[in-house]
């Protein structure tokens, strides 16, 4: 069975006091409700802090990003030896914010992939289809070049997210029928790419406390990665109690 799985994506919000008072509230709840393992995903600056609270806690720590060099003139980017360095054990690759705002290739994504797993970091490989490729019957075609390339040669452990960039921040999460059919492309995918069926398969787009339970128990369904709703403890972990 593969691992189960709620990442909280902060992405550029919170401040370090922010960040340490939704950690202290969340690691003070019953942390053994849920099934899943918790990975908060702050941005950089409350790293070396949140991973510090989270010694001796039942929660994880991930990167929002991380750059496919070790080391150079890449202005404003951190390194996966960087992430090394604040203990972080996870790290999200591929975001879609990353591939259509700030315009990184499968090529990109590709090589931090590879750069995160020689280096100990277990990366979560966002996919997901713009709504044009959806509505053009397009999704499979979209999600397989996407896994082609991102996990050509990757051995290792890694974690999949299935999300369509149309769910991601529009409070339209895909409906549970679209999750079953699409995880169960993804699947078929990943076999054919030879991915062990441990391999953990996430969804993520407009995740709330209303539609946790439904989106959980669709099949193929190993955990969410959230949001939105991961700046709001109470609602984080009622999605977390729920998977
Ligand atoms: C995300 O940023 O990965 C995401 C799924 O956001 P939201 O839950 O707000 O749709």
């Amino acid at each position: 069975m593969p691992n189960k799985y709620c990442v909280a994506n902060w992405k550029m919000n919170f401040n370090g006091q922010q960040g340490q008072d939704f950690f202290e509230v969340l690691n003070s709840k019953d942390l053994n409700k849920g099934q899943s393992q918790i990975i908060l995903c702050p941005s950089y600056t409350s790293l070396f802090s949140i991973v510090g609270a989270s010694k001796n806690s039942a929660i994880s720590v991930g990167a929002q990003n991380v750059h496919y060099e070790d080391s150079g003139a890449f202005t404003g980017e951190i390194s996966v030896k960087m992430l090394n360095e604040a203990s972080v054990e996870f790290v999200i690759i591929g975001h879609s914010e990353r591939r259509h705002v700030f315009g990184e290739t499968d090529e990109m994504i590709h090589a931090k992939m590879l750069q995160s797993i020689q280096n100990g970091i277990t990366p979560i490989l966002c996919i997901g289809e713009r709504l044009d490729e959806r509505e053009s019957g397009n999704t499979d075609k979209v999600l397989r070049a996407q896994l082609e390339v991102g996990l050509s040669d990757v051995k290792g452990e890694y974690i999949i997210a299935y999300e369509p960039v149309w769910a991601i921040g529009t409070g339209q999460s895909a409906t549970s029928e679209m999750v079953v059919e699409t995880h169960a492309s993804i699947r078929s995918i990943l076999t054919e790419l030879n991915v062990s069926e441990k391999v953990s398969l996430l969804y993520g787009g407009s995740v709330s406390p209303q539609n946790a339970s439904a989106l959980a128990a669709v099949e193929n369904v190993d955990g969410f990665l959230i949001g939105g709703a991961s700046l709001d403890v109470d609602r984080f972990y009622s999605i977390y109690v729920n998977l």
